[in-house]
């Protein structure tokens, strides 16, 4: 069951894509006062050391980050992203990478509320030593009182089970993250589910699923059947950064971010930066990425191709 660690992956085309996409939703929840909940299903340890043994196996860092930390012509809403990791390595060599609870804590508010759920025994243990770390630093520079307590909650929890809880949030504003390792195929499920249940409790939500493109049919279908679930509107990005290979042959070429109820602002800037990505990340010509966007009942197609 707990075989999947996310520490292997980290810093790859697919945390690129997932965490640019997330911290750009907050920083659009962040242009109005009125606080709002971060909610991260599946929250992995929240950073990653990429000389340690895990992130070194196969350096996929080299996939995203890697090649993005020396380019100098970064599109403005990706260099955001690339910069809060530039903050986490003062000393200009990269050696840590932020997890999804990391970029919320640090873009989020004092006012706004960050749960996260992890399952992995080792894994909630580093996400809350993490967290403890950063409000020991938050401390000694006397910028924030305190990280945890009321604005961040970790638990050692089921992040489906526990989404329902918290839904509506009091401020009526919230993002919520769903990020599974979709190793085990009921992932794919457990997340349209949890999805179809959250928009009852909460329609006005806007939520952000990151998926894999796998040969497996379950990977194949998920975008459709995410498309039929009752939002107001979707939006589906997916970067492949080369030609398409049997699974597990030669790591994955190519994920998806699938937010339902996204801001108005995020398909502009993505059709100014996946371009971009693209052509930074590209490892052959079947470098590409595909944006669309629809209502449940008209998916109207809008799709770039490098
Ligand atoms: N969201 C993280 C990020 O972007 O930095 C990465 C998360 S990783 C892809 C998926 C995590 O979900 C793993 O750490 C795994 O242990 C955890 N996990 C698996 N099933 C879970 C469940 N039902 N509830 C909460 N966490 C779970």
């Amino acid at each position: 069951m707990f075989s999947y660690r996310h520490a292997f992956h980290a810093g790859n085309h697919a945390d690129v894509l997932k965490h640019f996409i997330t911290l750009q939703l907050l920083q659009y929840l962040n242009q109005k006062d009125t606080a709002y909940s971060y909610i991260d299903t599946h929250s992995g340890a929240g950073v990653y050391e990429l000389d340690g043994n895990f992130a070194s196996k196969n350096a996929e860092y080299e996939t995203g980050i890697g090649p993005l930390w020396k380019l100098d012509d970064v599109p403005a809403p990706l260099k955001e992203y690339v910069d809060l990791i530039k903050a986490m390595n003062p000393s200009g060599k990269m050696r840590y990478y932020p997890g999804s609870p990391y970029i919320a804590e640090q873009v989020a508010r004092e006012q706004d509320r960050l749960r996260l759920f992890e399952l992995h025994p080792a894994d909630v243990r580093l996400l809350a030593d993490n967290f403890r770390k950063l409000e020991e630093h938050a401390a000694a520079q006397g910028i924030r009182p305190t990280v945890r307590g009321k604005r961040v909650i970790i638990a050692k929890s089921d992040g489906f089970a526990s989404l329902k809880a918290l839904l509506p949030p009091p401020s009526r504003r919230a993002l919520v993250l769903i990020d599974p390792p979709y190793e085990d195929k009921q992932d794919y499920k457990k997340t349209k589910d949890a999805l179809d249940d959250a928009l009852k409790r909460f329609p006005g939500g806007t939520y952000a699923v990151w998926y894999p493109l796998l040969q497996r049919i379950e990977s194949r279908n998920f975008a459709e059947k995410l498309k039929q679930l009752p939002a107001s509107d979707w939006l589906n990005v997916v970067l492949t950064i080369k030609k398409p290979m049997p699974d597990g042959v030669d790591g994955l070429h190519s994920s998806g971010m699938f937010i339902l109820n996204p801001p108005y602002t995020l398909e502009p800037m993505l059709k100014q930066v996946m371009p971009w990505l693209v052509k930074a990340l590209a490892k052959d010509s079947g470098a590409r990425f595909t944006l669309e966007s629809g209502t449940p009942a008209t998916a109207a197609r809008n799709t770039g191709e490098r």
